[in-house]
């Protein structure tokens, strides 16, 4: 192609607009009579398209659509519902999901007490000993936003160990059998990276904080091959449900990977998936190399590192103290040189490396430590290095995302969930200059790919789409959005959930939008989220999830 002049392949290109091509063998499945959004730049809109095998291979008016009709071809006629691209999660966590499907689900407990009731029910059904694992309370809700005691935990459980993770993943509670597994006394020292809340006695509470959790996380039996495929399963249902045909599993250890094959391979699982290794334990990948798949299955070509902790529990690594707790700058949960070290090792053997990094310490060190891997190894910038939540940034750091070609991996409902508390733990300056600056990332040329990060929320990727676009809760609150300058558009919301989203996977050739060649991934809406009014994205639903052609999901 590099010799035809550039003039003609813009003639080409005009002509095979305006006539469709001559249609080959027919086609598998039609999709007529729809308002599609394609997000392709050279087709923004069409009414329908044709799909071969796997992939589309016209996509244009229902007339051009409907000459690729053969006898044996599936034709659905849309009724002008809308369509939109196979939406992508680029930050969840499957196998979490599976498992807090399983386990007692505590996001809409209103109070502890309710938390102890739901424990006691659960703990009355199972036998003696076996671990009672819940996970999604959140203190903030509750009418007192203080650490709870766990104490009633052990009357509604007197014979088990009870686990119990806080929303956002890095605070559990832990009763007195489960403290017991793990020997913690009020002899045990906060571990590294981590806190255990004390009572005045200096008696640990059962709160652990960060890395304190694993004290007593390890205690809990390894869940099965078959709990883990179980688990894999029932993510799988639930993804297709809310219309994701693509999942970055964000911290993945590799003998889940041949849990991934089988569930594949015999088990008809079939949601996308882009695996992020565990960026501590990869297992021998680094010296087997990526898996790159042609057909997009499963890939697993990135690492995943965590820098800091979250912003709830105080332990997003801050430049300045907490605006609630002084003297209290989070915590760096990995060293930096570590940090570095896999990075390096990663981008060595051609991963991509992802890093969690919330608060703006932890943004700052990410980012110089991609500037400093990006030169020192060739090639490592062509990795897409990927900053994982970029939530609190210093306006000092933005400039870097597009100077390094680091890609913002964002959670556009962490930013409504965490509104109504995140000024009390940031003070209004920060929250006015550096929190979850959508606008201001894009406006300097940074590359967004969306995502929910469940099951610390919830896996429906039109909540994300609604929440970018109005940086307002599910009761449209506060009025016209908090911070609203850095809200984003319909479009760049869309974007986000499907091409920026590939691109951060290294597969916008083949995902991502609806164009001839593409992978025949896309969703059918019970309504068009390009012209409703924002509240109506809420009670819009996903009609039909169709990966490579065949529908996976129908309402
Ligand atoms: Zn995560």
């Amino acid at each position: 192609m590099r010799s035809v002049p550039v003039t003609l392949v813009a003639a080409y290109a005009a002509m095979a607009s305006q006539q469709p091509p001559s249609p080959g063998p027919p086609a598998d499945l039609i999709v007529h009579n729809a308002v599609v959004h394609t997000m392709a730049d050279a087709q923004p809109a069409a009414q329908g398209f044709a799909v071969r095998g796997t992939r589309f291979v016209a996509v244009g008016t229902s007339a051009d659509v409907l000459r690729w009709r053969g006898p044996s071809t599936q034709v659905i006629d849309a009724g002008t519902q809308a369509i939109v691209p196979g939406l992508q999660d680029a930050h969840g966590h499957v196998l979490g999901l599976g498992a807090s499907l399983q386990a007692l689900d505590l996001r809409d407990t209103p109070t502890f007490a309710a938390v102890v009731e739901k424990v006691r029910a659960r703990a009355a059904k199972m036998r003696d000993g076996d671990w009672v694992l819940g996970r999604g309370w959140d203190q903030n809700r509750w009418p007192v936003r203080d650490w709870p005691a766990p104490g009633p935990l052990d009357a509604a459980a007197p014979r088990n160990p009870v686990f119990l993770g806080r929303i956002d993943g890095h605070a559990a509670l832990a009763n007195r059998r489960a403290l017991a597994a793990a020997a913690i006394t009020r002899d045990t020292p906060d571990p590294a990276g981590g806190r255990l809340i004390r009572d005045a006695s200096g008696s640990p509470t059962g709160v652990l904080i960060d890395a304190a959790q694993s004290l007593v996380a390890r205690q809990i039996p390894q869940p099965s091959h078959d709990q883990l495929r179980r688990q894999l399963l029932l993510a799988d249902q639930a993804m297709r449900r809310v219309g994701l045909t693509m999942v970055h599993d964000a911290g993945v250890a590799p003998d889940v990977i041949d849990v991934y094959r089988e569930a594949i391979a015999n088990d008809g699982f079939a949601t996308r998936i882009y695996v992020m290794l565990t960026g501590l334990d990869t297992g021998d990948w680094f010296t087997r190399g990526p898996l790159i798949d042609p057909e997009q299955r499963l890939t697993v070509r990135a690492v995943k590192l965590v820098a800091d902790g979250a912003l709830g529990s105080r332990g997003a690594a801050l430049n300045e103290d907490y605006a609630d707790e002084p003297g209290n700058r989070g915590l760096l949960v990995t060293a930096p040189d570590r940090l570095y070290d896999v990075t390096r090792a990663a981008a060595e053997a051609r991963f991509q490396t992802a890093i969690h990094a919330i608060g703006d310490r932890a943004n700052h060190e990410v980012l110089g430590i991609f500037e400093r891997v990006s030169r020192e190894v060739p090639g490592a910038r062509d990795l897409r290095l990927r900053d994982e939540h970029a939530q609190i940034v210093d306006a000092r750091d933005i400039p870097s995302f597009a100077g390094l070609g680091v890609i913002a991996s964002i959670q556009p409902t962490h930013c409504t969930s965490d509104m109504p508390w995140a000024p009390q733990r940031l003070g209004n300056t920060r929250v006015a200059e550096e929190a979850y600056p959508w606008r201001s990332l894009v406006a300097a040329g940074a590359r967004l790919a969306h995502g929910s990060d469940f099951p610390v929320e919830r896996p429906d990727p039109l909540l994300g789409f609604y929440a970018a676009i109005t940086r307002q809760d599910t009761s449209e609150q506060p009025p016209g959005g908090w911070t609203p300058d850095q809200r984003l558009t319909r479009a760049e919301a869309l974007h986000g959930m499907t091409l920026g989203a590939a691109y951060a996977a290294h597969a916008e050739r083949d995902l991502g939008s609806i164009e001839p060649g593409k992978l025949a991934d896309f969703v059918v809406l019970s309504r068009d989220i390009m012209q409703i009014a924002p509240r109506d994205v809420l009670s819009t639903t996903v009609v039909r999830t169709v990966v490579g052609g065949r529908t996976v999901y129908e309402r």
